[in-house]
């Protein structure tokens, strides 16, 4: 034995019973050729089913941990290259009780109950930005199976009752044994006569075809919280699918999608906009009405109060590219701390068109304030640098 059977189970050497069924559990999950395709993980599956067969047998362990070989000579470790013709669900059935079965009782054994809690649903909503950041009441259109009020759940059209499973004797899951590289497996299997529940309707309701639920549509409000982004999802309890036999109905999870704004961008609780500025009002300086995201509020008579515009002052002398950072201006935080700030970035516009006027002024502002024309500038720059050749090779 090259290798630690505990280290290989990943548990410790006082490990119970329990905590190495739990660690095989989990290790087959991921290992079994079955569930992973990857051809280097058969035999680290190989290898922990080894380790499990020796942990999981008290005497075998003893004698593995008294420095024996538990395999007995190689004999036993022979028939262990079948593991991988051995299916996931038989291996979890024949361990654990029928996890394949999907909603049995704790241990896996006996009858599916009629009755089980229902799914949870999730739909999609999309909502403009202010309603992201401030909270909204929203209509809801939501398909899901409802109770069946004709059978009130149980399935039995109404006058009859549902009789016991005559296949499998009311029991519900029928027995098979199997052999294996693992000895003799017992499989239980869920009785297909009555599909596990043991019982089976004679007579099954015409509304609800025996299923206790019908599909139906329905108009629900939601509170959307302020803080919301795309992705995020809000519960609803209880909204969701009535389960099968009438049980109660999962949650319903309504996943928000932030619609694009025309002015803002947001950014975590950040909003971003652009404000473009004529060149002359960046180099003069001036005030200018930068709408907020409250704007969008104004028909809400919640928020009936909020401000609509911000005076922001442009300070003479401004660059393109400059940001102002206005506190708390932003989007406020879900879990209500505070609020991201406001960032607004400036464009400063060149003229593209000027008339004859502007551009003589234009001129005119050159020559004032001593700004020769880039294209002067460039022949200038060639001059001095041929000036330069001549005055060092040239002749003279
Ligand atoms: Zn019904
Ligand atoms: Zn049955």
């Amino acid at each position: 034995m090259s290798q630690d059977l505990y280290q290989t189970l990943g548990v410790s050497r006082d490990a119970d019973s329990d905590a190495i069924k739990k660690a095989y559990r989990r290790l087959a999950r991921q290992l079994h050729p079955d569930v992973n395709p990857d051809p280097t993980t058969h035999d680290k599956f190989k290898d922990v089913t080894r380790a499990y067969e020796v942990l999981s047998d008290p005497e075998k362990r003893r004698m593995y941990d008294l420095g024996g070989d538990p395999f007995g000579g190689g004999g036993g470790a022979g028939g262990f290259g079948q593991g991988q013709g051995f299916s996931f669900t038989d291996i979890m059935d024949a361990f654990f009780g029928g996890q394949g079965a999907g909603g049995a009782s704790a241990a896996g054994r006996g009858r599916r109950a009629r009755v089980r809690r229902g799914q949870d649903a999730l739909i999609r909503l999309e909502i403009d930005l202010a309603d992201a950041a401030f909270g909204a009441t929203h209509e809801l259109k939501v398909d899901t199976a409802v109770l069946c009020t004709v059978c009130n759940g149980d399935g039995a059209a109404p006058g009859s009752t549902p009789i016991p499973c005559e296949t499998c004797a009311g029991r519900g899951e029928v027995q098979q044994v199997q052999r294996s590289f693992l000895g003799e497996v017992r499989t239980t299997r869920p009785c297909a006569a009555c599909r596990g529940y043991g019982t089976i309707i004679p007579d099954p309701c015409r509304e609800c075809s025996g299923d206790g639920r019908v599909r139906s549509r329905r108009t629900l409000s939601v509170k959307i919280p302020g803080g919301v982004d795309t992705g995020t999802r809000v519960q609803l309890t209880e909204q969701g699918e009535v389960g099968s036999g009438g049980g109660p109905p999962g949650d319903l999870y309504v996943e928000i999608h932030v619609a694009d704004h025309p002015i803002f961008t947001r950014q975590g609780n950040d909003l971003i906009c652009t404000v473009t500025l004529p060149m002359t009002a960046a180099a003069l300086g001036t005030s200018i009405d930068l709408p907020t995201l409250e704007a969008d509020l104004v028909n809400d008579p919640a928020h009936s109060d909020v401000e609509t515009v911000i005076a922001l002052e442009i300070r003479p002398g401004t660059q393109s590219g400059t940001e102002v950072v206005l506190n708390g201006r932003g989007v406020p935080d879900l879990r209500g701390t505070g609020r991201g700030d406001l960032i607004v970035r400036m464009v400063v516009e060149t003229p593209t068109r000027m008339d004859d006027v502007q551009e003589a002024m234009m001129r005119e502002l050159a020559a004032l304030r001593d700004e020769e024309s880039p294209d002067g500038q460039v022949q200038a720059a060639h001059k001095s640098v041929f000036d330069r050749l001549r005055d060092a090779f040239g002749p003279g």
